[in-house]
């Protein structure tokens, strides 16, 4: 990511190499071992989504049963709404530099923000309509206003920081060709496609970022929750079943942008993707699949947040759960 203070990035990962020597991670639990248990899968005629398992709002896992057993899709929210269009604003403005660098047209940051920040409402079209086709409804003028400016910010933010890194390099390396330029500049893989059928889940799961550190960075658009480290975790197995490298570190990016100030502001969570939450993910994928085997029904826990949400289904009770002999 373009915002990423380097020096930052280093010394938080000389810590957490540390922490990786110390604790190490156990060789049963790296998805590589996807054929033995703990990591092989119940089964592989199932597969789950990342977001589907680690996004647990409900502790009972009654939101499982509903998507998959009953088939019913959360209500669209703003939320969802926002989570689509940053990420789409994300991937679309790293793309555009590297294709802008790439053929040529801009050989400095000036240039690059001359280029690509005109094309700012064209980006931002785009990811509001990304977001309509995935959750099958159309924002409310109001939201769409409000998503607007906060995509439009985000967007303009980002090529900033990405010009002023394109430029840090030129001047650093004023032999390299833009090949080199960009690797320095606009390190980290956006949106790497990856494999997770091995251990059980989707076939195209999409990482949002995978650096040169071996680690995976989810970038999150809402509040922190306590099993946001699940994502990274479900995705570093799946990565290491499929290329056979360890992932050892995982980061989520918070990104905020409130309308009244143009600047978005982050804030960031690292931790090594270690023993715990590799068992704790595997458990719950497992969980997953006996309910969805099963179709049962595992109930409500004691409470339910109201940031869930499946809240307006559950509470209001307009599922009807079928009999099940
Ligand atoms: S509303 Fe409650 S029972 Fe329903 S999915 Fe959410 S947490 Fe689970």
């Amino acid at each position: 990511m373009f915002f990423f203070d380097r020096l930052d990035l280093d010394r938080r990962f000389r810590l957490l190499r540390k922490e990786v020597e110390v604790r190490g991670v156990s060789e049963e639990l790296r998805g590589w071992c996807f054929d033995s248990p703990p990591v092989e899968p119940p089964s592989r005629s199932v597969l789950f989504g990342v977001g589907e398992l680690a996004m647990r709002y409900c502790q009972s896992m009654r939101d499982i049963y509903l998507k998959r057993v009953l088939n019913v899709k959360p209500p669209p929210t703003i939320k969802m709404a926002r989570g689509i269009v940053l990420h789409a604003v994300n991937r679309e403005s790293l793309s555009a530099v590297k294709r802008l660098l790439f053929s040529g047209e801009a050989r400095s940051g000036s240039e690059l923000v001359e280029d690509l920040l005109p094309l700012a409402k064209d980006v931002v079209d785009r990811a509001i309509l990304e977001a309509e086709r995935a959750l099958f409804a159309k924002v409310s003028e109001t939201e769409e206003r409000q998503l607007r400016v906060e995509a439009s910010a985000f967007y303009r933010f980002l090529i900033v920081q990405a010009a002023a890194r394109i430029d840090q390099a030129i001047s650093k390396y004023p032999h390299s060709d833009v090949d080199s330029i960009i690797s320095v500049a606009v390190p980290p893989v956006v949106e790497r496609k990856v494999d997770g059928s091995l251990i059980g889940l989707s076939r195209g799961l999409s990482v949002d970022i995978y650096t040169p550190f071996n680690a995976i960075a989810d970038l999150k658009t809402g509040e922190i929750r306590e099993f946001h480290p699940y994502a990274a975790t479900g995705y570093a197995l799946a990565l290491e079943a499929e290329e056979n490298i360890p992932v050892d570190f995982g980061f989520i990016i918070y990104v905020q942008i409130e309308p009244s100030r143009l600047v978005p502001s982050f804030r960031l969570k690292y931790f090594v993707i270690g023993d715990e939450l590799r068992r704790e993910f595997l458990e719950i994928r497992d969980e997953t699949y006996e309910i969805v085997s099963v179709g049962r029904d595992p109930g409500k826990p004691a409470k339910c947040p109201d940031y869930c949400p499946y809240y307006s289904v559950c509470v209001r009770e307009s599922v009807e759960a079928p009999r099940h002999k």
